[in-house]
Order: structure tokens, then C-alpha cells, then sequence
């Protein structure tokens, strides 16, 4: 998982709650069929559980909960706007907060839905400000203990970026990271998407009402305190397209939690089918991890290159809707000693990139337990850079962030699985819920 996206200084304009509907979570849970040698099956799906929480929710959603309960057609636009504000713009928590809402409509909101955010299971804080928050959704069933995903907040004097996770593990194999080594995958709902914000906001206290906790590190230029998203935590955004995009329209609503578009950078490995459509719908700034200039190398560092090469990459983002000198792409390269980091790849990655808008945030490499890469050298990323600036690119170094809490790049990889697999074998033994949870806080 990433953490700090440094390019936002050197780019003027760099810019869950329960699982609800049952049906569409089903529905959009689902993920690319496995080519095996490239990804790994996604191996559940989302079943509604409990009574749910509006957190997250978009407005076509809160517009069928609010039918749900009765609410009369005419008066369902101006409901979910009331909800909305309360929701989104002051982050309330009590449907008895909600003042302009009539006692008899707060009533029944109370009797079938929640406010509830996910569970902060653990918060780490980084000598450096930098937050990391374990977060597990709602269970979605009897064996299944919620599935944990991370999330990591890094401010600076004059932007705070959050970076959020669009998957539960990741079904890509990329050979340098450590999510991509988790065996549980499925897709985020939009509403956990969602609901990642709203716990960071919940915990640096960045609401109308709300303070920072004691001496927290946050911005202090006037803004917000989340003013920027990178997708650049556990997962290919790309490979749950409709729930990112929602997601993102719920972000940057005007009327409530407001983010600029501008500020929301989309990192994907290269899935090329899906990066026109997130132009289009979603246009928000996009990040490619790249990190590798020939077809050979990259098949290897990001397995996706076999079913999209980097030719067919390059044209998809030449392509990309809204490209301009002011809207850049990022290309992602990540610094592998003896790999990827010779004056040759320099030198090709410049000749490669030649015509598309682009800006080239080079990743010292964090290594992980049993991985098998190293990062390159200081000196070498300095020669690197250099090659890259003097073709005219700014070329930052992402300055690794949180590194004391394992908060960097590639570094997140929740603890759910094994619980997931202890799960499975205690019920292959007729063992009970009960078991599986009284064991899983033991480890
Ligand atoms: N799946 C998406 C977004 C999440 S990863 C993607 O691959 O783009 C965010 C960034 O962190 C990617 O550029 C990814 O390649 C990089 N990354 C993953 N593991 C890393 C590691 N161990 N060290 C440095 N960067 C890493
Ligand atoms: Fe998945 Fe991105 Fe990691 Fe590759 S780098 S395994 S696409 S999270």
C-alpha cells in the first residue's frame, strides 16, 4: 500500500458501515475472471448483515432506504438532502442530531438503520504525524469476523492526503508487494469506500464541530484536513470500477463531503479496458504503476502486463479523457536494486513516455518479510532522477512516510485472511462461531 503521494508538490493542481443492499453488493462484488498465472480468484462476495448504517451510502441508496421505511416519493429528494447535509457535511452521529428532521421520521430512521462507522480496530500513529488505521467492516455472516482492510493518513503543513483501499487484499500478483501476497480478495462496497473517509475524519477531528486529538499533526494552512485521496491502498481500483466511481461521487459531492475531483488520484497496475471509463465518469487525476520500461521485466514486476502490454498501456493514457499540461499523469516506478534502476531505464522510460503529459514519482522499494527485491541505492535513485529531470520531467523521490508503522508503500496487508482460513477449517471440524471468535483476538 502506498502512503505519501509526493507529487502533489510539485503539481500546482495536484490535486463501511453495515454492507447494505444485498443484491448490488452481490452483484458488484464480483471480480474478472482469474487468468491463473496473472491473478488470484476472488473467493467471497458480500451478503447483507444486520441492521444497516446509512454512512457511505449514495443518494440513490439513502432514497431507497428512506421507500423502505415509507417515506412518500415527493418527499424522498428533499430527505436525502436533509440526510446528506447531517451525513456528509456535519459528520453527525444521532439521528437525533438532525434538528430540521421531523421526530416522527427520526423516529423510524432510528428503528431501521444505524450511523455507524466501521470499527477502528487499531490506530498508529508515526513519529512523522503519519496515520494508519486497521478498519473492519461489518461481519457478513456467521463464520466471517469482518474483513479488515488499511488505511493510512499523511499529513503535510498544507494538504493532508488519504491514502484508501478499494479491495479487501488484491487478486494481482505483483512480485514487490506485499498486499498482492494475500490470499483473501473481494471487492469493497462503495459504502466502505466511502466510510474510510469519514473514520479518518472521525479520528483527526476534521468536522464543522470537531477538534484534533492532542497534538496531532495536521494541516495548518486553513483547509481541510483531509484535502486530498490517493486509491493506493490494498487493491486494483480498476477491478471494481462501479464502486469506485461511486464512491468518488460521493467524495466530491458539493453539498457535503466536497473533495475536488482534482484531488483524487486513481493508481492502477494497467487494467487498459477500464481507464477511459474512469476518465469519463469519474475525472479524477490518474496514477499508473508503471515500473518497468520492457515488455520482459514487467510481465514478471506487474503481472497484468501479460494481458495488457506497456504499448497498449501508453495508448490508453494518451488517450485518457481530460489529459492536459495541467492535468498530468503519474507514473509510478518503484526503485528494485539491480531490476529496474539502470541510466538504460532511465533513458527508455523517457523515450517511452515522450508526448504523453506525465509526471514520474519514483518509490524507494519497501521491502517486506520473504520479499525477494532490495531498493536501490541512494546514489543510484539520485542518477536515475537526474536523467529523468534533465528530459524535462519533475521527478520526486517519494519520501517514504510512516515507516516506523509500516504504513509505506506495498506494506499493508490486513491479518483477516487467517481468520478466514481458521474459520473455514473450524467449520470443516462442525466447530461453532463462538470458537472462531474467541480464538481470533488470541493471535
Ligand atoms: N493496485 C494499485 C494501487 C495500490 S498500490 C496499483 O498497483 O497501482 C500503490 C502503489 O504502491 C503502486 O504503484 C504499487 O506498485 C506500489 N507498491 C506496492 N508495493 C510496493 C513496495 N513494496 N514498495 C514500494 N512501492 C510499492
Ligand atoms: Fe495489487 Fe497494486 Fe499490489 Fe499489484 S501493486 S498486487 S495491483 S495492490
Amino acid at each position: 500500500m502506498a502512503t505519501a503521494l509526493d507529487i502533489a508538490k510539485h503539481n500546482p493542481n495536484a490535486a463501511p458501515v453495515a454492507v447494505t443492499d444485498s443484491a448490488r453488493a452481490a452483484g458488484q462484488a464480483s471480480l474478472p475472471q482469474a487468468s491463473l498465472a496473472i491473478e488470484k480468484k476472488a473467493d467471497f462476495t458480500v451478503v447483507a448483515a444486520g441492521q444497516s448504517s446509512l454512512v457511505g451510502l449514495t443518494r440513490d441508496e439513502l432514497k431507497d432506504k428512506l421507500a423502505q421505511i415509507g417515506v412518500p416519493e415527493r418527499e424522498q429528494k428533499m430527505r436525502v438532502a436533509q440526510l446528506w447535509h447531517w451525513i456528509y457535511f456535519r459528520g453527525a452521529k444521532n439521528f437525533d442530531d438532525m434538528t430540521n428532521v421531523g421526530k416522527p421520521l427520526r423516529a423510524a430512521l432510528k428503528e431501521a438503520y444505524t450511523l455507524e462507522r466501521p470499527q477502528v480496530v487499531s490506530e498508529q500513529v508515526s513519529k512523522d504525524g503519519t496515520r494508519k488505521w486497521l478498519i473492519r467492516m461489518p461481519s457478513t455472516g456467521p463464520l466471517d469476523k469482518g474483513a479488515e482492510i488499511e488505511c493510512v493518513y499523511i499529513p503535510e503543513t498544507d494538504r493532508g492526503t488519504l491514502c484508501v483501499s478499494s479491495q479487501v487484499g488484491c487478486t494481482l500478483t505483483c512480485s514487490f508487494c506485499h498486499t498482492g501476497t494475500q490470499r483473501l480478495v473481494r471487492n469493497l462496497t462503495s459504502a466502505e469506500i466511502v466510510a474510510q473517509l469519514i473514520v479518518a475524519r472521525d479520528c483527526i477531528g476534521d468536522w464543522p464541530d470537531a477538534t484534533p486529538p492532542e497534538g496531532a499533526f495536521v494541516p495548518n494552512d486553513g483547509g481541510r484536513f483531509v484535502s486530498n485521496i490517493v486509491f493506493m491502498g490494498m487493491g486494483e481500483p480498476l477491478y471494481n470500477t462501479d464502486n469506485v466511481i461511486a464512491a468518488i461521487d460521493v467524495m466530491s459531492d458539493g453539498e457535503g463531503l466536497t473533495l475536488s475531483r482534482r484531488r483524487i488520484t486513481v493508481s492502477t497496475s494497467g487494467v487498459v479496458p477500464q481507464m477511459e471509463r474512469l476518465g469519463s465518469e469519474a475525472n479524477t487525476m490518474l496514477a499508473i504503476s508503471l515500473h518497468a520500461v520492457r515488455d520482459e521485466l514487467r510481465d514478471e514486476l506487474v503481472p497484468i502486463n501479460r494481458k495488457y502490454d506497456i504499448k497498449q498501456l501508453l495508448d490508453a493514457c494518451r488517450a485518457y479523457p481530460g489529459l492536459s499540461n495541467a492535468r498530468r499523469i503519474t507514473f509510478e516506478y518503484v526503485m528494485l536494486k539491480g531490476v529496474n534502476d539502470s541510466d538504460a531505464d532511465a533513458r527508455e522510460l523517457v523515450r517511452l513516455l515522450k508526448g504523453i503529459p506525465a509526471k514520474i514519482n519514483l518509490i524507494p522499494f519497501n521491502p517486506w518479510p520473504g520479499s525477494k527485491y532490495e531498493c536501490s541505492d541512494w546514489e543510484r535513485i539520485e542518477r536515475f532522477s537526474e536523467i529523468v529531470y534533465r528530459a524535462g520531467y519533475a521527478s520526486p523521490v517519494r519520501t517514504p512516510r510512516g515507516r516506523d508503522i509500516l504504513a509505506a508503500c506495498g506494506q499493508l496487508k490486513s491479518e483477516t485472511e487467517k481468520l478466514r482460513a481458521r474459520a473455514r477449517m473450524m467449520a470443516e471440524q462442525g466447530i461453532g462461531a463462538e470458537g472462531v471468535y474467541a480464538l481470533g483476538d488470541g493471535e
